[in-house]
C-alpha cells in the first residue's frame, strides 16, 4: 500500500480540493481526513457514515452538587477561571477546565469527580471511492494531535483489511503537532502551495519538517499563474530544500464551483485545473 500525505503551509491552498481529486482518480484507495479541527474532505466526498466512536482525551472535574459545601476553595485554587459560582451553588464550566485536577485534590469533602473528556467523535465510512476515516473534534476541543494519530492509524488498519492499494491522507495545515502527528513515518508528502510570499515561508518551514522526518516530499503551486515570477522562486527553493516540484494547477474558478457542488474538480469538468490535478497524480504515481 502506498501511503501520501497532502499538507499546506497554512489553510485554504487547495489541499483538500487535491486530495478528493486523487480519490476520484486513484483505484482502490482509503481516505483519511487528518485536518480534525477544520475537517471538510467530507463536504467532496459525501460520505455515509459506518461506524461511530468516541475520543476521549484527558479529564474534567465535574461538582457533585448533593457533596458540595459550598466553601469557594475550587473558586479560589483554578486558575483558569473554569469554577462558577451563582447564588452559593458551585459549578464548573467544562469548556473553560484544563483538567489540571487541583480542584479535585484540594476540595475538603471531595465532591468533585474528575471522569475523562469527551472531546469528539471519529468514523469510519463509506465514500463512491472507497472508505473513509474521518473525526469531528469538540467544541473548544483540544489534542487534535492524538485524534490526528487515531484516524490515521484506523485509517492504515482499514486499508490493510481491505488490500487498498492507497491511503490518501488529507493532512492538516500549518507545522505544529498534528502535522507532525500526520506525516511521521509516511510513505510519501506532497505539499501544496500558493505563489506568495507567505506561502514560500509557509513552505520552508514545512520542507524542515519533511527533511527532519526523512519523508520524500513533493510540492505543487496553485494558482501558479497570478504570480509566474514567485512559482519558479518557490519551485528553486524547494528543490534546494530537497524537494520535487510537480505539475502546477493554474487558477480556475471551477475548483470552487467543484466544491459547491459537492464533486471534486475532476469529477466536475475538464477544465485547466482537472487536466492539471491529473498530470499531477500520474507524475506521483510515476514517482511513488
Ligand atoms: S472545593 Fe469542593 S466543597 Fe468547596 S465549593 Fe468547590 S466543590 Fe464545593
Ligand atoms: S480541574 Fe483544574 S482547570 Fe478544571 S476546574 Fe479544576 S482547577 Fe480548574
Amino acid at each position: 500500500m502506498k501511503e501520501l500525505v497532502i499538507i499546506s503551509g497554512k489553510g485554504g491552498t487547495g489541499k483538500t480540493s487535491v486530495t478528493g481529486s486523487f480519490a476520484a482518480l486513484a483505484n482502490n484507495a482509503m481516505m483519511a481526513d487528518c485536518d480534525v479541527d477544520a475537517a471538510d474532505l467530507h463536504l467532496l466526498l459525501n460520505p455515509e457514515i459506518q461506524e461511530t466512536h468516541e475520543f476521549y482525551s484527558g479529564h474534567e472535574a465535574v461538582i457533585r452538587p448533593d457533596d458540595c459545601t459550598g466553601c469557594g476553595q475550587c473558586e479560589e485554587l483554578c486558575r483558569f477561571d473554569a469554577v462558577i459560582s451563582e447564588n452559593g451553588i458551585f459549578r464548573i464550566d467544562p469548556a473553560a477546565c484544563e483538567g489540571c485536577g487541583v480542584c479535585v485534590q484540594f476540595c475538603p469533602p471531595k465532591a468533585i469527580d474528575f471522569p475523562e473528556a469527551l472531546c469528539g467523535k471519529w468514523f469510519i465510512s463509506k465514500t463512491r471511492h472507497g472508505r473513509m476515516v474521518h473525526a469531528r473534534l469538540g467544541i473548544a476541543a483540544e489534542n487534535s494531535g492524538k485524534l490526528v494519530s487515531i484516524v490515521r492509524k484506523q485509517a492504515a488498519q482499514v486499508a490493510a483489511a481491505l488490500q487498498a492499494e492507497w491511503l490518501l491522507i488529507d493532512g492538516p495545515p500549518g507545522t505544529g503537532c498534528p502535522v507532525i502527528a500526520s506525516i511521521t513515518g509516511a510513505g510519501a508528502v506532497l505539499i501544496v502551495t500558493e505563489p506568495t510570499l507567505s506561502g514560500e515561508h509557509d513552505l520552508l518551514r514545512v520542507l524542515q519538517l519533511t527533511r527532519h522526518f526523512e519523508i520524500p516530499s513533493f510540492i505543487s503551486v496553485n494558482k501558479w499563474d497570478i504570480n509566474p515570477g514567485m512559482t519558479e522562486r518557490i519551485e528553486a527553493a524547494a528543490a534546494e530544500a530537497g524537494a520535487t516540484a510537480l505539475e502546477r494547477i493554474p487558477y480556475d474558478a471551477s475548483i470552487t464551483n467543484a466544491q459547491i457542488q459537492g464533486l471534486s474538480v475532476v469529477e466536475y469538468n475538464d477544465g485547466p485545473a482537472a487536466t492539471a490535478i491529473k498530470n499531477l497524480w500520474e507524475k506521483l504515481c510515476h514517482h511513488l
